[in-house]
Protein backbone atom coordinates (compact mmCIF):
# COMPACT_ATOMS: atom_id res chain seq x y z
CA UNK A 1 0.00 0.00 0.00
CA UNK A 2 1.62 2.94 -0.69
CA UNK A 3 1.31 6.65 0.98
CA UNK A 4 -1.43 7.99 -1.56
CA UNK A 5 -3.65 5.83 -0.38
CA UNK A 6 -3.42 5.70 3.58
CA UNK A 7 -4.51 9.13 2.82
CA UNK A 8 -7.70 8.36 0.80
CA UNK A 9 -8.25 5.74 3.31
CA UNK A 10 -8.32 7.83 5.79
CA UNK A 11 -10.62 10.45 4.22
CA UNK A 12 -12.70 7.43 3.31
CA UNK A 13 -12.31 6.07 6.92
CA UNK A 14 -13.75 9.43 8.47
CA UNK A 15 -16.76 10.38 5.52
CA UNK A 16 -17.95 6.53 6.37
CA UNK A 17 -18.88 8.07 10.36
CA UNK A 18 -21.54 10.28 8.75
CA UNK A 19 -25.18 8.97 9.55
CA UNK A 20 -26.52 7.66 5.69
CA UNK A 21 -23.23 7.29 4.19
CA UNK A 22 -22.03 3.58 3.48
CA UNK A 23 -17.89 2.78 2.57
CA UNK A 24 -18.97 2.94 -1.00
CA UNK A 25 -20.44 6.30 -0.90
CA UNK A 26 -17.65 7.61 1.32
CA UNK A 27 -15.52 6.23 -1.60
CA UNK A 28 -17.18 8.40 -3.91
CA UNK A 29 -16.70 11.12 -1.85
CA UNK A 30 -13.48 11.06 -1.53
CA UNK A 31 -12.41 10.70 -5.18
CA UNK A 32 -14.68 13.43 -5.93
CA UNK A 33 -13.13 15.74 -3.87
CA UNK A 34 -9.83 14.99 -4.94
CA UNK A 35 -10.76 15.68 -8.88
CA UNK A 36 -13.01 18.74 -7.70
CA UNK A 37 -10.18 22.21 -7.41
CA UNK A 38 -8.19 22.83 -4.30
CA UNK A 39 -10.24 25.62 -3.35
CA UNK A 40 -12.99 23.50 -2.91
CA UNK A 41 -11.38 20.97 -0.36
CA UNK A 42 -9.84 23.82 1.58
CA UNK A 43 -13.10 25.40 2.30
CA UNK A 44 -14.29 22.99 3.14
CA UNK A 45 -12.26 21.57 5.71
CA UNK A 46 -11.64 24.98 7.37
CA UNK A 47 -16.06 25.60 6.80
CA UNK A 48 -15.73 21.86 9.04
CA UNK A 49 -13.46 23.81 11.36
CA UNK A 50 -14.93 26.84 11.82
CA UNK A 51 -18.14 25.20 12.54
CA UNK A 52 -16.93 23.60 15.47
CA UNK A 53 -14.65 26.48 16.80
CA UNK A 54 -17.04 29.19 16.28
CA UNK A 55 -20.76 27.37 17.21
CA UNK A 56 -21.91 26.52 20.76
CA UNK A 57 -25.13 26.11 22.13
CA UNK A 58 -27.91 29.06 22.53
CA UNK A 59 -28.48 29.89 26.49
CA UNK A 60 -32.26 29.56 26.08
CA UNK A 61 -33.22 27.06 22.93
CA UNK A 62 -29.62 24.73 23.02
CA UNK A 63 -29.68 25.11 19.46
CA UNK A 64 -26.06 25.85 17.52
CA UNK A 65 -25.36 29.84 17.80
CA UNK A 66 -22.42 31.46 17.08
CA UNK A 67 -23.81 34.33 19.50
CA UNK A 68 -25.50 34.30 22.97
CA UNK A 69 -28.85 33.95 21.60
CA UNK A 70 -29.54 31.58 18.38
CA UNK A 71 -31.12 33.74 15.42
CA UNK A 72 -34.01 32.56 16.02
CA UNK A 73 -34.78 33.57 19.53
CA UNK A 74 -33.40 36.77 18.75
CA UNK A 75 -35.77 37.17 16.56
CA UNK A 76 -38.28 39.54 17.83
CA UNK A 77 -41.05 38.79 14.96
CA UNK A 78 -41.16 34.95 16.13
CA UNK A 79 -44.04 34.06 18.17
CA UNK A 80 -43.48 34.26 21.94
CA UNK A 81 -46.56 32.43 22.77
CA UNK A 82 -45.68 29.41 21.46
CA UNK A 83 -42.61 26.73 21.99
CA UNK A 84 -42.01 24.26 19.71
CA UNK A 85 -40.15 20.97 21.48
CA UNK A 86 -37.59 19.34 18.91
CA UNK A 87 -35.01 16.21 19.67
CA UNK A 88 -32.22 17.88 18.05
CA UNK A 89 -30.98 20.97 16.35
CA UNK A 90 -31.08 19.67 12.87
CA UNK A 91 -35.12 19.28 13.35
CA UNK A 92 -35.25 22.61 13.32
CA UNK A 93 -34.37 23.37 9.76
CA UNK A 94 -36.57 21.09 8.67
CA UNK A 95 -39.59 22.49 10.53
CA UNK A 96 -38.24 26.17 9.05
CA UNK A 97 -38.41 24.52 5.68
CA UNK A 98 -41.79 24.08 5.99
CA UNK A 99 -42.39 27.88 6.91
CA UNK A 100 -45.69 26.82 8.61
CA UNK A 101 -44.49 27.77 12.01
CA UNK A 102 -43.48 30.97 13.42
CA UNK A 103 -42.94 30.58 17.58
CA UNK A 104 -39.78 29.74 19.43
CA UNK A 105 -37.72 25.88 20.00
CA UNK A 106 -36.52 23.96 22.29
CA UNK A 107 -33.97 21.30 21.47
CA UNK A 108 -34.29 18.61 24.04
CA UNK A 109 -30.69 17.20 22.59
CA UNK A 110 -31.55 13.91 22.67
CA UNK A 111 -35.22 11.94 23.62
CA UNK A 112 -35.70 9.24 26.56
CA UNK A 113 -33.66 5.98 26.48
CA UNK A 114 -33.72 4.01 30.00
CA UNK A 115 -31.93 0.93 27.91
CA UNK A 116 -28.81 3.47 27.15
CA UNK A 117 -28.86 5.26 30.29
CA UNK A 118 -30.57 8.68 29.24
CA UNK A 119 -32.91 9.80 31.53
CA UNK A 120 -34.33 13.56 31.98
CA UNK A 121 -30.63 14.90 33.40
CA UNK A 122 -29.22 14.02 30.08
CA UNK A 123 -31.42 16.09 28.32
CA UNK A 124 -32.76 20.44 28.21
CA UNK A 125 -35.60 18.79 30.36
CA UNK A 126 -34.94 20.93 33.69
CA UNK A 127 -34.36 23.77 30.80
CA UNK A 128 -37.83 23.32 29.52
CA UNK A 129 -39.77 22.99 32.42
CA UNK A 130 -37.81 26.37 33.42
CA UNK A 131 -38.63 28.20 30.77
CA UNK A 132 -42.07 27.06 30.62
CA UNK A 133 -42.67 28.08 34.14
CA UNK A 134 -40.86 31.75 33.73
CA UNK A 135 -42.28 32.05 30.14
CA UNK A 136 -46.06 32.85 28.39
CA UNK A 137 -46.46 30.05 26.36
CA UNK A 138 -50.29 29.42 25.55
CA UNK A 139 -49.01 26.11 23.65
CA UNK A 140 -45.91 23.79 23.43
CA UNK A 141 -45.81 21.54 20.67
CA UNK A 142 -44.32 18.27 21.24
CA UNK A 143 -42.32 17.69 17.32
CA UNK A 144 -40.08 14.88 18.31
CA UNK A 145 -39.58 11.70 16.08
CA UNK A 146 -42.58 9.46 15.58
CA UNK A 147 -40.07 6.37 17.50
CA UNK A 148 -40.54 4.26 20.18
CA UNK A 149 -38.44 6.74 22.13
CA UNK A 150 -39.95 9.53 20.77
CA UNK A 151 -43.21 8.79 21.79
CA UNK A 152 -42.44 7.73 25.06
CA UNK A 153 -40.90 11.11 25.41
CA UNK A 154 -43.58 13.05 24.35
CA UNK A 155 -45.88 11.16 26.64
CA UNK A 156 -43.32 12.01 29.55
CA UNK A 157 -43.43 15.63 28.81
CA UNK A 158 -46.79 16.01 28.29
CA UNK A 159 -47.31 14.34 31.76
CA UNK A 160 -44.99 16.72 33.11
CA UNK A 161 -46.52 19.67 31.73
CA UNK A 162 -49.76 19.01 32.51
CA UNK A 163 -49.72 20.96 35.73
CA UNK A 164 -48.08 23.95 33.94
CA UNK A 165 -51.29 25.35 32.19
CA UNK A 166 -50.22 25.36 29.07
CA UNK A 167 -51.74 22.89 26.42
CA UNK A 168 -49.56 20.52 24.89
CA UNK A 169 -49.97 19.39 21.58
CA UNK A 170 -48.18 16.46 19.59
CA UNK A 171 -47.37 17.24 15.81
CA UNK A 172 -49.19 14.49 13.56
CA UNK A 173 -47.53 11.39 11.94
CA UNK A 174 -49.16 9.34 9.17
CA UNK A 175 -49.05 8.55 5.50
CA UNK A 176 -46.44 10.99 3.89
CA UNK A 177 -47.16 13.27 1.13
CA UNK A 178 -47.39 12.19 -2.36
CA UNK A 179 -46.96 8.44 -0.85
CA UNK A 180 -49.44 4.93 -1.14
CA UNK A 181 -51.21 3.06 1.39
CA UNK A 182 -50.42 0.15 -0.61
CA UNK A 183 -46.32 1.04 0.80
CA UNK A 184 -47.39 2.00 4.02
CA UNK A 185 -46.32 0.16 7.19
CA UNK A 186 -48.52 -1.16 9.92
CA UNK A 187 -47.44 1.24 12.31
CA UNK A 188 -48.30 4.02 10.37
CA UNK A 189 -51.29 3.42 9.09
CA UNK A 190 -51.97 3.02 12.58
CA UNK A 191 -50.64 6.41 13.78
CA UNK A 192 -52.40 7.73 10.31
CA UNK A 193 -55.80 6.42 11.53
CA UNK A 194 -55.55 7.48 15.11
CA UNK A 195 -54.70 10.95 13.58
CA UNK A 196 -57.36 10.79 11.37
CA UNK A 197 -58.99 14.78 11.32
CA UNK A 198 -62.62 16.38 10.59
CA UNK A 199 -62.96 17.54 7.23
CA UNK A 200 -66.90 18.61 7.41
ZN1 LIG B 1 -32.06 29.96 20.66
Amino acid sequence: MNQGSDHLDRVIDLLSKMPGVGKKSAQRMAYRILELPNEYAFELSESIRALKEKLRYCSRCFNFSSAELCLLCADTRRDPSLLCVVEDASSIKNIERSARYLGLYHVLQGVLSPMHGIGPKELRYDELLDRVAQGSYDEVILALNPTVEGEATASFLAESLKLRNVKVTRIATGIPMGGSLDYCDDVTMASAMDNRRPMN
